[in-house]
Parts: structure tokens; C-alpha cells; sequence
């Protein structure tokens, strides 16, 4: 693992996300090195030459919010890496943010997958509007364990679990949703009991993350192999078509609070 540690002056960025007026990303890269990671474009941004997942910029700053930029605006902690990945246990990057933003009256989405954000419950607590969202897409480990290299499911149920026991309000990210190994309905089932709202996207496979993916699919699961070959390099949108449909319907059934 490569780790860097670079000054900068600033680690809060205009969002062009619907609904979020900024983003605050203290660490480029992202050691859980998601195999469909949709942020891996930052490898080459940032002209890294290592594999997304084998590096780490740590973001050192001593910028300090201040009030009138804060109140009122959306934030999401973060949009290109996990906020709570492993090197946030001893840099303290995420922490120090939040106690800044503590003090002030705004929005916050803390999206992770990570169970370190318990650590910091007691600053959570303080923050009037804030939503967590925590990602997962399977519950099957061996399919964990090959696309993703930290974090267990049971540990992001616990941690939903321990968020909603302490009055966090919980969204569920399905997602990404992959063709035929994702199983929304057994996650809903598992999970509702410590989630207000769910959240669904379809994997999206572009370049390098094409090519790897459907190796891992044809690698692992041949019989699937055909039908993402249909969508990924014949871009025919039937399965997702369906599976939105049936998604909306299956929502509105259970009375579950969602978006797609
Ligand atoms: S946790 Fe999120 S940012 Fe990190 S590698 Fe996985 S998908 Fe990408």
C-alpha cells in the first residue's frame, strides 16, 4: 500500500450532485479497492501509477469552516473515497472535520462502510440533520470478500443496528446492484428493522472496470456470463428496465421509503 501524506489547503469541493452543495474528500484513493468502484477514475486523475485500492493520499489541512459557509448548505463526507477507511483510525481526518462542523447549522451525509464510524457517536449525536448511509449489495461472503477488501457484512448490520439505537437515521445504499448476485429482497429483509430508507443503483461498468469485472464474472459465475455480456457490451437495458419496475413495485407493496 502506498500511503502519502500531502498539506493541502483545502478538502471541501463544490458538488455538481444533485441535492449536495459540497463534498468533503480528506483522502484520495480508497483502500477497500472495490472491485466496480465508480470512483476509480481518481487513479488517473491524480496520475497514480498503483492499482485503485494499493494507494493513499492522506490530506493534511488546516483549513477551518466557518459559519456563513456551512449554514443551511448540504454536505457529503465523501464522494470519491470512504471517510472511515482504515487510515482514518490513526490520521483523525473525518473526526476533526465533524468536531469543526459540530458547532454549525447544516446537512450532512456520511456515506461509509465502515463500522469505525461508531467511534465518533459522540460528535454524530450533536448533528441535527444528519443521514448515514451505508452500502451493501450482497450477503453472500465469498462474493463480499472477491469484490471488496474490508469491512464484513454482519459488521455494516451492526453498525446500521448500533446507529438506529442511537437515534441515527439510517439509509441503506443497495448498491451496486449486480446483475442475478445481488438479492435486494433477502438485504431488505435482513436489514429493516435498523433502516429508515433504501437506496438502489445499478452497477455501471466503464474501461478498465469493464474488463476486470466481466473477467471475475466469466472467472466465477460462467452462467451469467451471456447476460452481462447483454448488458455490458451489448447495451441492451432490458434486465435493468425490469428490475426497476419490479423494485418500485416491490417498495411500494412493503410500505418501504426508497429512491432509484
Ligand atoms: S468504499 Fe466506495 S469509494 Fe471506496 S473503493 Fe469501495 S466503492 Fe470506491
Amino acid at each position: 500500500m502506498e500511503v502519502k501524506e500531502l498539506n493541502v489547503n483545502r478538502f471541501i469541493s463544490k458538488s455538481e450532485i444533485e441535492g449536495i452543495d459540497f463534498v468533503i474528500n480528506s483522502y484520495v484513493g480508497c483502500p477497500n479497492g472495490c472491485m466496480y468502484c465508480y470512483a476509480s477514475f481518481m487513479k488517473n486523475l491524480t496520475k497514480h501509477n498503483e492499482e485503485w485500492g494499493e494507494f493513499i493520499d492522506i490530506k493534511l489541512s488546516s483549513y477551518k469552516l466557518k459559519s456563513v459557509s456551512v449554514t443551511n448548505k448540504t454536505y457529503l463526507m465523501s464522494s470519491t473515497t470512504d471517510c472511515y477507511n482504515l487510515y482514518e483510525e490513526k490520521y483523525k481526518l473525518t473526526r476533526n472535520i465533524l468536531s469543526q462542523l459540530v458547532n454549525f447549522d447544516f446537512n450532512l451525509i456520511i456515506e461509509t462502510k465502515n463500522k469505525l464510524i461508531l467511534r465518533d457517536l459522540d460528535l454524530l449525536k450533536k448533528i441535527k440533520n444528519l443521514k448515514v448511509v451505508i452500502s451493501l449489495n450482497t450477503l453472500d461472503d465469498k462474493v463480499r470478500c472477491d469484490l471488496e477488501k474490508y469491512s464484513s457484512i454482519e459488521s455494516r448490520i451492526e453498525t446500521l443496528k448500533e446507529l438506529t439505537n442511537n437515534n441515527i437515521y439510517t439509509i441503506l445504499n443497495i448498491s451496486p446492484i449486480m446483475p442475478y448476485l445481488t438479492d435486494y429482497k433477502k438485504i431488505i429483509d435482513e436489514t429493516k428493522d435498523y433502516v429508515k430508507e433504501y437506496h438502489f443503483a445499478f452497477l455501471e461498468l466503464k474501461n478498465d472496470t469493464k474488463r476486470k469485472f466481466l473477467k471475475y464474472i466469466n472467472d466465477n459465475y460462467k452462467e451469467y456470463y451471456l447476460e452481462y455480456a447483454k448488458i455490458y457490451l451489448l447495451n441492451d437495458n432490458t434486465y435493468f428496465t425490469n428490475l426497476k419496475i419490479e423494485i418500485e413495485n416491490y417498495c411500494k407493496s412493503n410500505n418501504i421509503k426508497y429512491s432509484i
